[in-house]
């Protein structure tokens, strides 16, 4: 990967890095409102809580606090959260069990636009679950490593997910 870095990401970047996860929470929406609104309100309950997590959790530790990373996030959450620069990122290990929650936002919805095509066959129900697995594994994949990841300087000084994934695509 390259070693530069930036120190606020360009717009254009952060646009594109957030509108797959976007694209990934509306189509999960849409799916668990054709289920039902309850599910639907639940999912998005989920989804925000998700956000809340990244906040408090990763980004105050962040390098990018303050600042524009590729998510824009580091910047959103010094709105709403204090710093806390006594335990940075790179400190702060994780296991695949981690990202579990993170892996149910796109699995959610997966699984039950499945159990709704073998209800009764739907071409839209299909269309929106190959786009929706799609930009849950390789799209998310190719912003992270071509975008999002290969840039940051939280990278740099030692980022949990990056030495999680390069740990694992030694072993
Ligand atoms: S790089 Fe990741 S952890 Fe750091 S501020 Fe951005 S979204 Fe949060």
């Amino acid at each position: 990967m390259k070693t530069s870095s930036f120190e606020n990401f360009p717009w254009w970047m952060v646009v594109v890095c957030n509108a797959v996860g976007l694209a990934v929470y509306a189509i999960g929406l849409y799916l668990m409102v054709r289920l039902g609104i309850v599910w639907g309100v639940l999912y998005a309950a989920y989804c925000l809580w998700m956000e809340w997590r990244l906040l408090s959790g990763s980004c105050r530790h962040c390098y990018y606090y303050g600042k524009r990373c590729g998510f824009g996030k580091g910047r959103v959450c010094s709105w709403f959260l204090a710093r806390k620069a006594e335990q940075g990122l790179g400190a702060k290990p994780i296991s695949w069990r981690d990202l579990i929650p993170d892996f149910l936002v796109s699995l959610i919805p997966l699984g039950f636009g499945i159990a709704m095509l073998i209800r009764g066959f739907s071409w839209l129900v299909l269309l929106l679950i190959v786009i929706l697995a799609f930009l849950g594994s390789v799209g998310t994949g190719l912003i992270r490593g071509r975008l999002a990841c290969q840039y940051c300087k939280q990278r740099e000084i030692g980022c949990p997910a990056q030495q999680l994934f390069s740990k694992t695509s030694q072993a």
